[in-house]
């Protein structure tokens, strides 16, 4: 049995999901203004342009708020307890959410500099980027 839930994919998705499973990390970039836009949308928020399509990007952020989960919040998790929930700044912009791996989550700081893994969900198809300590 999975360790973790399985994210929904759908159309506007599913190029990052590919990129994952490609162990790239990519988020949409505005084709007008430049903009880096995660998640993703139809049209740019800074220029409000169409032109938006789906850019590799460095993997290296910084740590903007974080949680420790010590009680699952759904049984398929109960295995991962302790563990770190985060919102990381990419350098390029976009703020994701995402999991803090690799190190105690009583080491987590906010502004602490990490740098993406790709973490394969047992009995699915998805590669799910994760978060380490740079
Ligand atoms: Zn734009």
């Amino acid at each position: 049995m999975s360790t973790r839930l399985i994210p929904p994919r759908t159309e506007s998705t599913q190029p990052y999901w590919d990129a994952a499973a490609r162990g790239e990390l990519v988020v949409q970039q505005c084709g007008a203004c430049n903009f880096h836009v995660f998640p993703p949308r139809a049209n740019c928020p800074a220029c409000g342009s169409s032109e938006l399509s789906w850019k590799p990007v460095t993997g290296q952020g910084t740590i903007y708020t974080y949680t420790v989960a010590h009680r699952a919040p759904h049984p398929v998790l109960a295995e991962q307890c302790p563990f770190t929930l985060a919102v990381v700044e990419l350098e390029e912009g976009p703020r994701l959410m995402t999991n803090i791996i690799g190190c105690n989550p009583e080491d987590v700081e906010v502004g602490m500099r990490v740098q993406v893994a790709y973490e394969d969900i047992d009995d699915s198809d998805v590669v799910l980027p994760v978060f380490k300590p740079a």
